[in-house]
């Protein structure tokens, strides 16, 4: 192929010319070049997709289900969809007007964002956050306000919502929660998301609860804003994490209609509707295989508490993960706190691949992510060897 004319040189959206891809997947791209490389740097459950869900998929394709699904999704999948809701968050969403099908929890932002923000519209951000919500903010126009939320244990509070709101005046519109949380692992106590929820009313405000991770919960219950607030709730959540299915790309928004009009509209001009076998296995994992993440939380939280007990025993600080799968150490202060050669020299010289805090906002340098979405054996060999390059390094 010849290269791109020379008269189009710089005429490509300078919108998009100016975002970041994502830190995460370019240091992990990076580091996937060293042989011999263990990566604890993407948040990818290495489980296998339950038997009767990938059966389900593979039945619509011989069922010769090929024509296309209503832009919203499939009833079937809606209404397991509203069921599920029901059943773990008290709320009631119509699967006819309140539900939509998406393309991963990913374009379930995509078309959230692009469906309630205006150019000059601001958005709270707690950090260290998955870093996806940033560009996605920026690109509709609207700006990210970032908060540091490293004194407070990783949970925004009330409190700090409050004072964040008063000095950045009129033109905040929403704000976003992900609990439990990418990259920190910590949940939202019940007491905290209430105060929030208030907060988040009195000044008029959207909640977007970005709980792909609620069925990945440790020895903690797991509280839903949807339940508190669902007329001011953007709900967002998918079957990646909990059943295995990264690949299948399956993630659903539920919303009170009249946002709901626009995110469906939104989600219509970016994708049409969600692949058939795809919502099909979806509808499966949401009817007969609601225990399925139940024996996943066994094995995560095995390799947690062997990654935590590893960790703090070679002098890294953190708090417990409660859910998802991932840990947020602090690295040792006698190795500095810049965590981006941190990482690189780990990578480099120890051959673990863990990604830099600083890609996840305001607060996360100084830090370290490890994915536990791997093997023991894995994890064990993780240890081993940052334990021999901390010694080499003292
Ligand atoms: N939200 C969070 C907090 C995530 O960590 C991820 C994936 N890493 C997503 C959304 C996107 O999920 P999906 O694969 O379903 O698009």
């Amino acid at each position: 192929m010849p290269e791109l004319s020379a008269d189009l040189y710089g005429t490509v959206s300078h919108k998009l010319d100016a975002l970041q891809p994502s830190g995460i997947r370019e240091f992990n791209k990076e580091v996937s070049k060293i042989p011999g490389i263990i990566k604890l740097t993407l948040g990818e459950p290495d489980m296998a997709t339950p038997e009767h869900v990938k059966q389900a998929a593979i039945r619509s394709i011989e069922e010769d289900d090929s024509h296309y699904a209503p832009q919203m999704g499939k009833p079937e999948l809606l209404e397991a969809i509203s069921d599920y809701i029901q059943n773990t968050r008290d709320v009631h969403y119509d699967p006819q007007t309140e539900i939509i099908a998406t393309v991963g929890a990913t374009e379930a932002l995509d078309a959230t964002l692009f469906a309630i923000l205006n150019t000059g519209d601001k958005v709270v951000v707690p950090t260290p956050i998955f870093s996806l919500y940033f560009p996605l903010i920026e690109m509709t126009g609207a700006t990210v306000v970032q908060v540091d939320t490293s004194a407070d244990n990783f949970v925004l509070t009330p409190e700090k919502l409050e004072e964040v709101l008063e000095e950045e005046g009129k033109g905040v519109k929403a704000v976003i929660l992900n609990y439990p949380s990418n990259p920190t692992g910590r949940e939202y106590p019940q007491e905290v998301l209430a105060g929030l929820a208030e907060v988040i009313k009195k000044h008029h405000l959207y909640a977007i609860a970005d709980e792909i991770y609620s069925e990945l919960v440790y020895g903690v219950e797991h509280y839903s804003i949807a339940t508190m607030i669902p007329e001011r709730t953007i709900f967002i959540s998918g079957l990646s994490k909990s059943h295995a299915m990264t690949g299948y790309r399956l993630g659903y928004v539920a919303a009170p209609a009249k946002i709901m009009a626009n995110i469906s509209k939104m989600h219509a001009f970016l994708v049409t509707t969600v692949t058939n076998n795809v919502q099909v296995a979806a509808a499966e994992a949401l009817t007969n295989g609601l225990d399925d993440p139940l024996e996943f939380r066994k094995i995560y939280q095995h390799r947690r508490d062997l990654l935590v007990t590893g960790l703090k025993e070679l002098g890294f600080e953190m708090l417990t993960p409660e859910g998802a799968f991932y840990l947020f150490a602090k690295i040792p202060t006698q190795f500095g706190t810049d965590d981006v050669a941190f990482a690189k020299q780990l990578a480099k010289e120890a051959k673990v691949g863990v990604t830099p805090g600083s890609a996840f906002g305001k607060g996360g340098d100084g830090y370290v992510r490890l994915s536990y979405a791997s093997s023991d054996e894995n994890l064990t060999e993780a240890i081993k060897r940052i334990g021999e390059f901390l010694d080499h390094l003292a």
